[in-house]
């Protein structure tokens, strides 16, 4: 029986299971990780591609069903909860190729905590909540974008995949789901003097996404930095690019 409290809604569908190993595209000699194996519906399929596979699962019950279907040699299950598990030791020489159908109820800060380790991480391969996927990915000037945009695409790039309805799932979520990549830049295309500022300027921005960016930002930006910087302060939050918001971070912070 799935549980609840452990997000389990395992993938049954082979066309989208196929689909999603193909679009990973594991290669032999690839460093790969897998968060919530569940019942192994990605897992198996992964370790047709490649030697071995470390994995990182909370619910006992699957963990030990998985370590009796594979040799240790082959699959290193490693009991934890992803939120707190250190990924680094994992990767040695080669960086780590991160997929998973994730528990939807931990999704967001499951992204921030491997955004803290990206030095190690050189693509992530995500099914999630669709609706997470349209802000991950979202433009400025959309209805999607905000802080989780902003803080993402500062750390990576997001590409929408495509799309999987509930029915490929047992049991079916109550939601549609997607797959995304985030693929960490090789070096910052933006880089914030202070990333921890940078979170408190876009968290201030968007709690007030309907005022003018003047007005959201008063207590951290003066008028004239707006000029100086070449940004219109006339324009609502969701109007800023990453860029522009690194831009006031580093010109305030
Ligand atoms: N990969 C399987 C599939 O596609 O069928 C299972 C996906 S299910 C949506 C999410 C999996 O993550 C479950 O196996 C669940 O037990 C596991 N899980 C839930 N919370 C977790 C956590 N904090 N750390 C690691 N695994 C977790």
């Amino acid at each position: 029986r799935a549980r609840k409290r452990f997000g389990q809604h395992f993938l049954h569908d082979p066309g989208i299971i196929d689909r999603l190993v193909r679009t990973v595209a594991p290669m032999a000699g690839q460093k790969l990780v897998e968060i919530g194996p569940g019942r192994g519906a990605l897992t198996y399929p992964l370790l047709e591609q490649v030697a071995h596979l470390d994995v990182v699962e909370l619910d006992r019950d699957l963990i030990h069903l998985l370590r009796e279907a594979v040799p240790e040699e082959r699959l290193t299950v490693h009991q934890a909860d992803a939120l707190r598990f250190d990924f680094r030791p994992l990767a040695g020489d080669l960086k780590l190729r991160v997929v998973g159908n994730l528990p939807y109820n931990i999704s967001t800060p499951l992204i921030f905590h491997l955004l803290e380790q990206a030095e190690v991480i050189s693509d992530m391969t995500f099914m999630l909540q669709k609706e997470v996927v349209d802000r991950l990915t979202a433009a400025p000037g959309t209805s999607d974008y905000g802080r989780l945009s902003v803080m993402v695409q500062y750390h990576c790039q997001a590409d929408y995949l495509f799309f999987v309805p509930p029915g490929a799932f047992q049991p079916p979520p109550k939601v549609d789901s997607a797959v995304v990549r985030l693929t960490p830049h090789a070096t910052a295309p933006w880089p914030a003097r202070d990333p921890v500022y940078l979170g408190k300027l876009v968290n201030q921005a968007f709690t007030q996404r309907r005022k003018a960016v003047r007005n959201a930002l008063k207590t951290l930006v003066e008028p004239d930095i707006f000029d100086a910087l070449g940004i219109d302060p006339g324009l609502r939050p969701d109007h800023l690019s990453v860029a522009d918001y690194v831009a006031l971070a580093n010109a305030t912070g």
